[in-house]
């Protein structure tokens, strides 16, 4: 199992298969996508040796990311190769939900195992504005539709000040009869957004306090479950998690390592550089590959340093998933 200088064990894989994305979500590519990469993305075949590198350090759980993942054609057959990957038991995804739903059987035949759809409001206008994609309806089709076939649902959701934070309450009925977790991820400041953090960032300890006060109670998670809190309320449906980076402690169950969409080790969602490991993958040399992962993590530091406003190499979320 991989394990660094701080005894954080990293069962978790965060995999970006593009940074490209179709929406304009004004936290994340307000200007929408701009090419200035050389979109050298990973192959399918490269895929499949990083999955099994991972797989044999100990790797159980692999999360596709992007950008926006959908957009590559070859989706499913990722899906699937991380699937039948021995040692990975579980393929999830993380997305802005755009092909939904007519993706969802093919992504569930491929063997997904959970998505992660990114929804900031419930309210088409105010959800138009944060994306620039009049998308909501089809998304929820989706949502619902994955809900029916048994596959674990989490919605994404950033509060904003001045944007969205009314969406709260509508969110709150939506869940007294939809069976989802949905999760409050607290805005992070990324090296273009500094001052759209300062505009716009809702901590999430008063919200903490305000669900505590309205009878949720926190469910203990296992050890190795991450940084998220989750919480449950007898009236509900479904259960509310909280993603608060700026709280103390954060970063102590971190659990996960991150690969870019052009085969670079990330550390750390904030890390100063991504770390290449293209030339193993492209050889196909795992010996050499599962290797440099290996001493690569012996420089992983103790905390992302956000609190301290420090956001490393990363200019938006887009380029690594979030
Ligand atoms: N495009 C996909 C999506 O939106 O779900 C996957 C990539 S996106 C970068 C992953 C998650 O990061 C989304 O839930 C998004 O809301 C979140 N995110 C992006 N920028 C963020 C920021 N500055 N602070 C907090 N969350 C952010
Ligand atoms: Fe695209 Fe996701 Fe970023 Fe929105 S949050 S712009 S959907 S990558």
């Amino acid at each position: 199992m991989l394990e660094d200088t701080f005894g954080r064990r990293f069962h978790y894989l965060r995999l970006s298969i593009t940074d490209v994305c179709n929406f304009r979500c004004s936290y994340c590519l307000p200007d929408g996508y701009q090419c200035d990469s050389d979109r050298d993305f990973l192959s399918l075949s490269e895929i499949k040796t990083i999955a099994q590198a991972f797989a044999e350090l100990g790797t159980s759980k692999i999360r596709l990311t992007g950008g926006e993942p959908s957009l590559r054609k070859d989706l499913p057959d990722i899906i699937a190769t991380c699937a039948q990957t021995p040692g990975i038991d579980n393929v999830v995804i993380t997305t802005n939900g755009y092909r939904f739903p007519d993706v969802i059987d093919e992504w569930q035949d491929a063997g997904i195992g959970g998505i992660n759809v990114s929804i900031d409001s419930l309210d088409p206008n105010v959800f138009n504005a944060i994306t620039g994609a009049d998308k909501l309806k089809a998304i929820l089709a989706g949502v619902e539709k994955a809900a029916s076939l048994g596959i674990p649902v989490k919605i994404n959701s950033v509060l904003m000040k001045g944007v969205n934070e009314q969406s709260l309450k509508q969110f709150q009925a939506w869940l007294k009869d939809t069976s989802v977790t949905l999760r409050f991820i607290e805005l992070m400041e990324t090296g273009l957004s500094h001052q759209f953090f300062k505009q716009h960032h809702v901590p999430g300890e008063p919200l903490k306090q305000q669900l505590l006060q309205e009878g949720w109670t926190r469910i203990v998670r296992g050890k190795s479950a991450g940084p998220a809190q989750e919480f449950q309320h007898p009236d509900y449906a479904g259960r509310i998690g909280l993603i608060m980076p700026y709280s103390k402690d954060f970063c102590d169950s971190c659990n996960r390592l991150r690969i870019s969409a052009t085969g670079k080790l990330h550390l750390c969602l904030f890390a100063e550089q991504g770390l290449s490991l293209r030339e193993e993958i492209a050889s196909g040399d795992q010996l050499a590959l599962q290797h440099k992962i290996s001493t690569m993590l012996n420089d992983k530091e103790v905390s992302h340093w956000l609190q301290d406003g420090f956001t490393g190499a990363t200019k938006n979320l887009a380029m690594l998933g979030g």
